[in-house]
């Protein structure tokens, strides 16, 4: 009999520790599935120091999806009108290869697009870079994660020099002022949620802002819930700003030490008086100057946030705006305080290491950056030139590229697009203009199954073994523990033999993941992201380990008097390993070691209400729901939890419409059509709606928030702003 296994919940980027049992006896078992088959135990990790043993119903249920529906062996088809027909991994391997040939023949390298995911493990993202940008000489690799927190890299690395989120979990317990903006935590991050709310119970004179048009749980929980108008984040936080700088709560010295750009910045926050932004807004003046007084009387203020601020036509400059109050009070680099981006997927983080978007390299490089390409081809063994300068195409210039034919073949790689992206029309109707679309995944059917010529099938998680980072730049090691179902492989495995059969044999050695981690942390070296010292090894031995992380490190400086709150490290209240933090010396990466102010008036929603489409449509999660359902929608306990989509409607609106509650009513955008039925609250505010995004086509009839949003992005971090788009309401 195994014993129990430590890993790591492979839902969202909290990332907790699990801990998985075996079967018990089939008399004896206690953990069973819907049919009554003995299954895993899971239970909390209580040694993982970010989750402390905690875990919440998508973790404590995950064995119940690991054996339904999966994709067993490779499958073919000529046609999309064609059947599937079951194939060898030969023939596979041969027809993708062949593609690659012809593609590279005719359009040249840019024709190849690969679409991959915050679910891969950072092996299978590293392999995929190096196939793709090193070997092909494309940086057509864009992840799912562009959906969901690519706003926050951009926001990192213009305003300090680099990505990476600078505070860790400890920050939960020690902050005197929680900023939640864009984000109900209590359901799409419930144990980060738990352990700050846990906090704020506890020490009376913590407070916790929220800023959100629903009344969510998180919102609930708060001392001040500010119910802003959609796309007023950026009057908002240039509101509290105007009002620090107007009492004098500014913090001069480390404006003028540490930062640059301030002068345009107090330029910019004088036109935002208490009068316009809560008018803006559409909040009481008083609302704001609490909020704002809380931020002046706090000195320890961590801001969280997530899609809500991410997924927006101005997602970097409401990053930056957020960053920006952190910089002009000095809440950075110390305990319980800075700007706190909370990602999504249980491993966007470890894709942003491994270069996993289109337009950055493995070790937080740049493909605009000659020397870090540079770097790249001598560490691959590639000749000079071979990585193009060019930023790839991110996701949704992939489905305008299918459009225009200028896409040979496209690759997507756990995720479902067919669900996720928005304008599901115009989406869909691309990718039946795909000459040759491969995709992988463990589950099958799912959404984008339909759009698919070739499926491979891919080990998930507790079936490959790989490293996964969460949100605290928390780096945990997720071993196999279970055998591979049919003919299943590790998507780094299946990159890596596309590799080989190109010629590529020198390039993809690699027999063991190990090998593939050992590899890749050697381009970490010297990076802000440094992970050397991280072996798997050493992983396994010590448990999940913070980067930086290098093979040099020295024991950690515990907080003093003498060191103050300027020092790295900082004991944390269960006296376990303390959570490490960056620019605590209050260097940033830029090239002088400033921080950047970022001066940017609101631009508001791209698609703002109008006479014919007069509400605003958000689209959000639900507790118990991970993203298209792939896996919980296959979980009992989960799908009684939330057995149908729902459209929030407020009262006063309801009436104008003509709708009661548990109606049916017909939501139409300027792109496509949907219908829910009405649930009428007053958590939403009047001229808003809110819709869950979890039901495609597979588990809802006409139910896809998606075919209702449009795909206008930030240009800066090219996300779309999915959270906002005007809709009309007809009852059915
Ligand atoms: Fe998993 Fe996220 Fe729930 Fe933690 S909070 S158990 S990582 S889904």
């Amino acid at each position: 009999m195994t014993d129990s296994v430590k890993t790591l919940c492979p839902y969202c980027g909290v990332g907790c520790g699990l801990e998985v049992s075996p079967p018990a006896s089939t008399t004896h078992a206690t953990h069973r599935d819907s049919q009554g088959k003995p299954i895993w135990k899971v239970m909390g990790d209580r040694s993982h120091p970010s989750s402390k043993g905690m875990v919440c119903v998508k973790g404590a249920t995950i064995m119940e999806a690991v054996d339904k529906d999966r994709l067993l062996y490779p499958m073919m088809r000529e046609s999309l009108s064609d059947s599937f027909r079951r194939v060898s991994w030969d023939e596979a391997f041969d027809r993708i290869v062949q593609q690659i040939k012809t593609v590279i023949q005719t359009q040249g390298a840019d024709g190849i697009c690969m679409y991959g995911s915050g679910q891969f493990q950072t092996e299978d993202y590293y392999i995929a870079q190096k196939l793709l940008k090193g070997c092909l000489g494309t940086n057509n690799f864009d992840a799912n994660s562009r959906l969901c927190m690519s706003s926050a890299v951009a926001g990192y690395i213009q305003s300090f020099g680099s990505d990476g989120p600078p505070c860790c979990y400890d920050d939960l317990d020690l902050t005197d002022c929680a900023f939640l903006i864009g984000t109900n935590a209590a359901d799409c991050h419930p144990i980060v949620f738990n352990r700050l709310h846990k906090h704020i119970k506890k020490d009376r004179k913590a407070k916790l802002i929220v800023v959100d048009p629903r009344t969510t749980k998180t919102a609930e929980a708060s001392d001040l819930h500010l119910a802003i108008k959609p796309g007023t984040d950026i009057d908002l936080l240039n509101g509290i700003a105007h009002l620090l700088m107007l009492w004098g709560k500014i913090d001069t010295f480390f404006i003028d030490e540490c930062t640059q750009g301030f002068s345009q910045y107090a330029e910019i926050i004088r036109h935002y008086s208490p009068e316009v932004v809560a008018r803006r807004c559409n909040i009481p003046i008083e609302h704001l100057e609490q909020a704002a007084k809380y931020w002046a009387e706090s000195e320890r203020v961590l801001s969280l946030w997530s899609m809500g601020i991410n997924q927006s036509s101005e997602g970097t400059a409401k990053v930056r705006t957020i960053i920006n109050l952190h910089l002009m009070t000095a809440n950075i680099g110390k305990p319980g305080a800075g700007p706190f981006s909370l990602t999504g997927q249980p491993n966007a983080m470890g894709g942003r290491e491994a270069g996993g978007l289109s337009h950055i390299l493995p070790g937080y490089r740049s493909v605009k950056n000659a020397t870090h390409r540079s770097e790249l081809e001598q560490f691959w063994g590639l000749k000079p030139g071979q990585i193009s300068p060019n930023p790839g195409r991110d996701v949704w210039s992939m489905i305008t590229g299918l459009e225009r034919g200028e896409v040979g073949l496209l690759w997507i790689a756990a995720t479902n697009p067919a669900v996720s992206l928005p304008d599901l029309v115009r989406t869909k109707s691309a990718l039946l203009q795909s000459p040759l679309t491969v995709y992988q995944d463990a589950y099958y059917p799912t959404e984008t199954t339909a759009y698919a010529h070739i499926i491979l099938p891919a080990a998930q998680w507790s079936e490959k073994t790989g490293t996964m980072t969460n949100s605290e730049r928390m780096v945990t090691l997720s071993p196999q523990f279970r055998p591979r179902p049919g003919e299943a492989k590790a998507d780094w495995e299946i990159f890596a033999e596309v590799g080989r059969r190109l010629g590529f044999t020198q390039q993809f050695q690699f027999e063991t993941s190990a090998e593939v981690h050992r590899e890749f942390v050697q381009l970490t070296r010297n990076r802000p992201c440094e992970m050397t010292g991280m072996s798997y090894e050493r992983l396994q031995q010590e448990g999940p380990l913070q980067w930086p992380c290098s093979e040099t490190e020295t024991e950690p400086e515990i907080e003093t008097k003498e060191t103050g709150l300027l020092s790295s490290w900082f004991k944390n209240k269960a006296g376990q390993p303390p959570g490490k933090r960056l620019y605590t010396h209050l260097k940033f990466n830029t090239p002088d070691g400033r921080a950047r102010f970022a001066a940017f008036h609101s631009k508001g929603l791209a698609e703002p209400p109008d006479e014919n489409y007069p509400l605003v449509l958000t689209v959000g999660r639900l507790y118990g729901h991970w993203h298209t359902q792939t896996r919980t929608g296959r979980i009992e306990k989960i799908t009684k939890m939330h057995p149908n989509p729902f459209i929030e409607i407020h009262p006063k609106d309801a009436v104008k419409v003509g709708i009661q509650d548990g109606e049916l009513v017909e939501v139409r955008s300027r792109r496509g059509s949907a219908q829910f039925p009405a649930m009428i609250t007053k958590a939403i505010a009047p001229g808003t709606v809110f819709v869950p995004m979890h039901w495609g086509a597979l588990w809802g009839n006409n139910t896809e928030a998606n075919t209702l949003t449009h795909p206008e992005a930030c240009p800066i971090s090219l996300e779309p702003e999915l959270k906002a788009c005007a809709v009309q309401l007809i009852p059915v």
